[in-house]
């Protein structure tokens, strides 16, 4: 495996970074809501245009699970800052996927569980933990070339970035897709569960007071329902392409 992104544990600080030159140049956002085919399409995506590809949920992922390993509660801000100071989070490309690992354990799959999903939304609804992924997020973007997923990418974290998407989806399809994906290996799960969570979810992202999920302006919102993924990823070539000449 080879290990191309790489967290920082130094102390974080809040503050708020400028945009770099590179970041402007070469960061290209994708934000929406779960479901949405965001991590696939920023994939390809990233692929095409030999960037790097980083999953910012996967990032709140882990703080979920480490939190819930060590009993901390959701809204404890103190812990969870101390939590985030600690936490040694990277990528590493894996043949066409990519793993996340925390401190050199292998967490991809363990933080796809949907009760991770569902503890991610409450833990990243947290300014202490926001404001420490934002800080990581930003220096991971200061070598550019790379491709952002997350909720508040192109609003928050990266708001000189070159091209911002916003992935939407209807429910019925962004549920049908998070169902197949999980049902192998989530016992007991339903669709109606699926959807359910999904919103419960949305509506967390939408409605916390920081950095809610919502489209920034200068976006290309893409509507998944009807397209393929290579639909999709040639839309956003094409603004790509726009964007930058
Ligand atoms: O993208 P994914 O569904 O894996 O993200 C898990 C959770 O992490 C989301 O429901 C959201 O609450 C949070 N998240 C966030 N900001 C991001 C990415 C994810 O708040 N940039």
């Amino acid at each position: 495996m080879e290990k191309i992104l790489v967290s920082y544990q130094e102390k974080l600080s809040p503050e708020t970074i400028r945009p770099t030159e590179a970041e402007k140049t070469a960061v290209v956002t994708i934000d929406g809501p779960a479901g949405a085919g965001k991590s696939t399409v920023s994939r390809i995506l990233a692929e095409r245009l030999s960037f790097d590809y980083v999953d910012t949920g996967a990032m709140y992922r882990v703080v979920a699970l480490r939190a819930k390993d060590l009993h901390i509660e959701p809204h404890d801000d103190e812990a969870l800052e101390r939590l985030c100071r600690r936490l040694d989070i990277s990528f590493h490309r894996d043949g066409g996927g990519w793993r996340v690992l925390e401190s050199g354990e292998d967490l991809t799959a363990a933080i796809r569980e949907p009760e991770i999903s569902m503890l991610a939304s409450r833990t990243a609804a947290r300014p202490a933990v926001r404001a420490a992924m934002t800080e990581l997020q930003r220096r991971l973007g200061q070598k550019g070339r790379a491709v952002f997923e997350g909720r508040d990418m192109g609003t928050v974290v990266f708001p000189g970035a070159a091209a911002k998407f916003f992935l939407i989806a209807d429910i019925q399809s962004r549920s049908k897709r998070r169902f197949l994906e999980l049902k192998d290996t989530s016992n007991n799960l339903t669709l109606d569960r699926v959807a359910a969570d999904m919103k419960q979810r949305d509506h967390n992202d939408q409605t916390r007071p920081v950095a809610p999920l919502r489209p920034p302006e200068d976006a290309l919102i893409v509507d998944s329902t009807n397209l393929t993924i290579n639909q999709v990823v040639e839309k956003m070539l094409d603004f790509i392409i726009k964007k930058m000449n």
